[in-house]
């Protein structure tokens, strides 16, 4: 086993290596001109980043975070109000709902796609909410708070269901922030409109993150907004740059959220890959899911509905082995994560808000056994084929009535 070569979670030190030539020119460009803050590589990043998305304006922030916060406040959310999300996710999401003022909750996530549940959502107005017949806005009957976002997140680079999720919003007047934070390039089928959607493109407004190991990463932090609504676009514009419209005229009080002309330079020179890198990881989760789908062990595999086009920033299995089997996996050589092995709700911060334990089962039950596998866009087949003997290994050791282990639930 000493011989194998050991397989990262993630490589970026040869990405980046590879892309030297292309990405030290902007270090040099921005030296030069030490324009560090704002300017042409800003902009030039934003309007490119836009076209991708297929959104009409960009507003690069310093991280995903703020990208979250400062899309919600923009949208109009209010000190008080209650913004729903999924508890599978980041804490940034439900970090940045408390920092706009709002109090998170939360929707259960569909157990096939990990992806925010409309019907979880449809319910919580029905059975949670009562109209206010003055605001026309609804009201949690115990919190006696206004419900006025959503978030879905677009987990693992596949987006959520949003259809239905906008249909739901539209009749509840919501404003729907998209955390795209995992999602640059995914798509997803609109029945309604009848065309391929871009993340990004949906919601009143979406969040992303440029942190390096996303699919689209910086070489430091970095994020954006990206929006339809030109007012809301403004507001995240003055919100990033201390509520100012232009220097020392101050509309509202804003924060430091801006995002740096050397990260947008790097970020652009990055952007003209990621087409390619995506289409790289729709490849290698092809081949994990025709080498996995041999195997006879118990593994569910990544979903792609027949409305989604994933860019996999995780390849994510489930099992009831999955302790085990990471285990397995580590002291074969091979890198893995868990993404996340505590759902939001159980999280220390939330514990005074008074979830419990069973609130939230899909999300508890992928807690307890996702596993996500080597992803990149230099994976080569040579080392999926190798965490995938490794997995049907730990599959028979399982199954081997000498290894004395619990029975692997169906
Ligand atoms: C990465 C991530 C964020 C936060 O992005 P940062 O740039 O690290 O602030 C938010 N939501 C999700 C789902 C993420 O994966």
């Amino acid at each position: 086993m000493s011989n194998k070569q050991s397989i990262p979670f993630l490589d970026l030190a040869s990405l980046h290596q590879e892309l030297e030539g292309e990405l030290v020119p902007v270090f040099q460009k921005a030296l030069r001109t030490a324009a560090f803050i704002g300017g042409q590589m800003v902009e030039e990043f934003e309007s490119e980043f836009a076209r991708f998305c297929e959104a009409e304006h960009c507003i690069g922030v310093s991280s995903g975070t703020d990208a979250v916060r400062f899309a919600l406040t923009a949208a109009g959310v209010q000190p008080g109000d209650i913004v729903l999300t999924v508890p599978l996710t980041f804490i940034a999401t439900t970090e940045a709902i408390s920092q706009a003022g709002a109090r998170p909750d939360f929707v259960d996530v569909s157990p096939r796609t990990y992806t925010m549940n409309p019907e979880k959502l449809r319910q919580y107005f029905e059975t949670n909410c009562a109209l206010d017949r003055e605001t026309g806005r609804m009201v949690h009957r115990t919190h006696r708070r206004p419900v006025t976002a959503v978030i879905p997140v677009h987990l693992y680079g596949q987006m959520a269901d949003m259809d239905p999720i906008l249909e739901i919003a539209g009749r509840y007047q919501l404003t729907v922030i998209e955390d795209a934070c995992q999602a640059h390039g995914a798509e997803y089928f609109s029945k309604k409109e009848n065309r391929w959607r871009k993340a990004g493109s949906m919601g009143h407004a979406a969040a992303f993150s440029f942190y390096p190991g996303k699919n689209l990463g910086a070489c430091g932090e970095a994020g954006a907004v990206t929006t339809n609504n030109e007012i809301l676009a403004k507001v995240v514009r003055m919100l990033r740059d201390h509520g100012q419209v232009r220097k020392y005229y101050h509309e509202i009080e804003g924060y430091n959220g801006r995002l740096d002309a050397i990260q947008a330079g790097l970020l652009h020179a990055k952007l003209r890959h990621l087409a390619e890198w995506n289409q790289k990881r729709r490849e290698a989760a092809g081949r994990y899911h025709e080498l996995l789908g041999k195997l006879t062990a118990s593994l569910v595999l990544p979903f792609e509905p027949s409305w989604s086009r994933a860019v996999y920033h995780l390849y994510v299995v489930s099992t009831a082995e999955r302790d085990e089997l990471q285990k397995h996996l580590t002291e074969s050589g091979i890198g893995t994560g868990i993404h996340y092995p505590i759902p939001v709700h159980l999280q220390k911060p939330y514990r005074s808000q008074g979830f419990s334990e069973g609130d939230y089962p899909e999300s508890e039950n992928a807690a307890a056994q996702v596993l996500s596998l080597p992803m990149y866009p230099g994976l080569s087949a040579a080392q999926q084929e190798r965490v995938v003997e490794e997995i049907a290994r730990f599959g028979e050791v399982v199954k081997s009535p000498v290894a004395n282990r619990p029975a692997a639930k169906a």
